[in-house]
C-alpha cells in the first residue's frame, strides 16, 4: 500500500482508535517505512506536547527584578488633604454663611437661634417658624433651602462649641491661667 493510504490514519494510530486491522496495517507499515515512521513520530510528540500541563514559572530572580524595578522608579508624590486648614476654611465661610443669613433674614436667623437654644425639644416649631420666615427668599425651593440652612446652623454651631471647649481646656489646664 501506498504512503497517501496511511497518512490520514496515522493521527489516529496515535490515539490507539483505529480499528485493530487498520492498526496492524499501518504498524507493520511504519516498520519499513521512514516516511510515516517520522510522521508518526511527529504526532506523538504533537500530541505529548498538547497533553503536557503548561505552567509558566517565573524567572527565579523574578521578585528582585520587581522590586529593583520599583525601587528605581521615583517616589509618587503623597497628596494629603491638609486638614486643619480645610475645616478652618470651611468655618470660616459658613459663619460667613450664617452672618449673611442673619443679616439678610433676620426672622429665619431668630427661629434658627431660638431652636438652637432651645434644643430638639421645640426643633419642629423653629424649624416651622424658619419655613415661614425664608418663604418669601427661596419659594418653591423652601423646604430643602431652609432643611440645608437649618442643618448647617446646628452643625456649625456644634463645631464651633467643640472648638470653643478645646480651646477652653487647654487653657484650664495651663497652670499659668490658674490664678
Ligand atoms: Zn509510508
Amino acid at each position: 500500500m501506498l504512503c497517501s493510504s496511511f497518512e490520514p490514519l496515522l493521527d489516529e494510530y496515535v490515539d490507539g482508535v483505529l480499528a485493530p486491522r487498520d492498526h496492524a496495517l499501518v504498524a507493520a507499515h511504519v516498520v519499513d517505512c521512514a516516511n510515516c515512521a517520522g510522521l508518526l513520530e511527529e504526532l506523538r510528540v504533537i500530541d505529548a506536547l498538547l497533553l503536557t500541563p503548561r505552567t509558566l514559572d517565573p524567572a527565579p530572580n523574578f521578585t528582585f527584578k520587581v522590586m529593583a524595578e520599583v525601587r528605581s522608579q521615583p517616589a509618587p508624590a503623597v497628596h494629603r488633604i491638609p486638614t486643619l486648614p480645610v475645616i478652618s476654611a470651611y468655618l470660616a465661610f459658613a459663619w460667613t454663611a450664617i452672618a449673611l443669613f442673619f443679616f439678610f433674614a433676620r426672622n429665619a436667623a431668630d427661629g434658627a437661634l431660638g431652636t438652637v437654644r432651645a434644643g430638639f425639644a421645640h426643633g419642629l416649631d423653629g424649624f416651622n417658624g424658619l419655613a415661614v420666615a425664608t418663604g418669601h427668599l427661596f419659594g418653591p425651593h423652601l423646604t430643602s433651602v431652609t432643611a440645608l440652612m437649618f442643618g448647617l446652623l446646628v452643625v456649625d454651631a456644634f463645631a464651633a462649641l467643640a472648638i470653643f471647649g478645646f480651646i477652653y481646656i487647654r487653657r484650664s489646664g495651663d497652670p499659668r491661667s490658674a490664678s
